[in-house]
């Protein structure tokens, strides 16, 4: 299927036509109409399902560039997987005029992290320790939150994160959407999803 049946920004239909995104994959397919439906969606899919296009394009479409808070976060477990997500989800930006995103992950010096924070971002991508530091330091606000992303949340959950997840949640409004992305959907993620997200659409592939 075609990314032009969906109701996407016809600036970004031409950049996914450039980038020569034709077809939808599967992942994309079950969970765009439902993400631009404005839906929670929790979505299994492993690396290289185009999963990181499904969401960066569900959270673009509800960006408003004029207004200069964070209104999209996407936490990921690792400093390579933030990265990759944040270089995938500027070029999917690109054809958007004034688009910031900007990547918070440890292992990272704090300084220049703390300087690009203060210039604004629309968009951060991150590791969930440095976020959860930032907002404890003020520097980082997510009162005007819309889009919360949990890439990889089964490895974010192994990896102990559960409680940092959770505490970042807390600094979010109740009513942003929730898209949690994971390879398989155990037993020690329900009980967070249920807590984390409202009347979820469950899409498998
Ligand atoms: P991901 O599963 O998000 O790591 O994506 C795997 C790769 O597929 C990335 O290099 C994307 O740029 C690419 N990709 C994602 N969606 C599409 C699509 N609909 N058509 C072609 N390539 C895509």
């Amino acid at each position: 299927e075609a990314f032009a049946s969906l109701p996407l920004l016809p600036e970004l239909l031409t950049n996914l036509a450039s980038l020569e995104y034709r077809a939808m994959t599967p992942i994309q397919a079950e969970s765009l109409p439902l993400m631009l439906q404005g839906r929670d969606v929790i979505a299994q899919g492993q690396t290289g399902s185009g999963k990181t296009a499904a969401f960066g394009l569900g959270l673009l479409s509800r960006l408003d560039v004029t207004r200069f808070h964070v209104q999209a976060l996407v936490l990921c477990p690792t400093r390579e997987l933030a990265d990759q997500v944040a270089s995938e989800i500027r070029k999917l930006a690109r054809t958007l005029p004034n688009v910031k995103v900007l990547s918070l992950c440890g292992g990272a010096p704090l300084g220049p992290q703390l300087n690009s924070l203060a210039h604004g971002a629309h968009v951060i991508v991150g590791t969930p320790g440095r976020v959860e530091e930032h907002l404890r330091k003020g520097a980082l606000v997510l009162d005007g939150l819309d889009t919360l992303v949990l890439d990889e949340a089964d490895r974010m959950l192994d990896m102990g994160f559960q409680a940092t997840l959770e505490a970042i949640v807390a600094c979010t409004p109740g009513s942003r959407q929730t898209l949690l992305f994971s390879a398989t959907y155990s037993e020690g993620i329900r009980p967070v999803a249920e807590r984390l997200m409202t009347d979820p659409a469950h899409v498998e592939i």
